[in-house]
């Protein structure tokens, strides 16, 4: 099914200079990119987007280490630990989302296999412990809508 997905290309993936790279990888999907801005992340976006993700790592982690972590992924989603921008694509394509999620490889980059974009250039914090991998993507076709509408205005993104 044609469908959209939204990939950021995460501050410590400009600050490592991996712009290039990353979307060399993701040209082996064939997907068309149709939406492409730099955007400077505030808090108020950072939260929204990441909306579920503190209830999952407090019930993850506990309360206080779950907040930690969240606290921390806001922090480094905004640049407080590299460059306050991100990079933000929108691809579309048949299972755009799959075909994004399997090349960018799993959240954690310990994780991931050592040939996709997180495992080959992500690390973990030593301090704050947050999966500094590199890249954003959306994980179903809905939530990328959601996304999409988060990060761009209707008119930026090409039909
Ligand atoms: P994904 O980015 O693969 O969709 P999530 O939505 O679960 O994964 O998490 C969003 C981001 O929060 C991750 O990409 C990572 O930067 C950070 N994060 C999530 N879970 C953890 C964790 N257990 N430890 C450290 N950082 C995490």
């Amino acid at each position: 099914m044609e469908e959209k997905t939204l990939v950021l290309i995460k501050p410590d993936g400009l600050v490592k200079s991996l712009t290039g790279n990353i979307i060399t990888t993701l040209s082996e999907t064939k997907l068309k990119i149709v939406g492409a801005k730099v955007v400077k992340v505030k808090r108020d976006l950072a939260e929204k987007h990441y909306g579920e993700l503190k209830n999952n790592l407090i019930k993850k982690f506990g309360e206080e280490k779950g907040k930690q972590i969240f606290e921390s992924t806001l922090d480094y989603i905004q640049g407080k630990f590299h460059t306050d921008r991100v990079l933000a694509l929108v691809y579309k394509g048949e299972g755009a989302v799959d075909k994004v999620r399997k090349l960018a490889g799993e959240t954690n980059p310990e994780k991931a296999s050592p040939i996709s974009i997180r495992g080959k250039y992500g690390r973990i914090h030593s301090e704050t412990k947050v999966f500094e991998n590199v890249i954003h993507c959306s994980d179903s076709a809905d939530n990328a809508k959601k996304e999409i509408d988060l990060w761009f205005k209707k008119d930026e993104v090409v039909e």
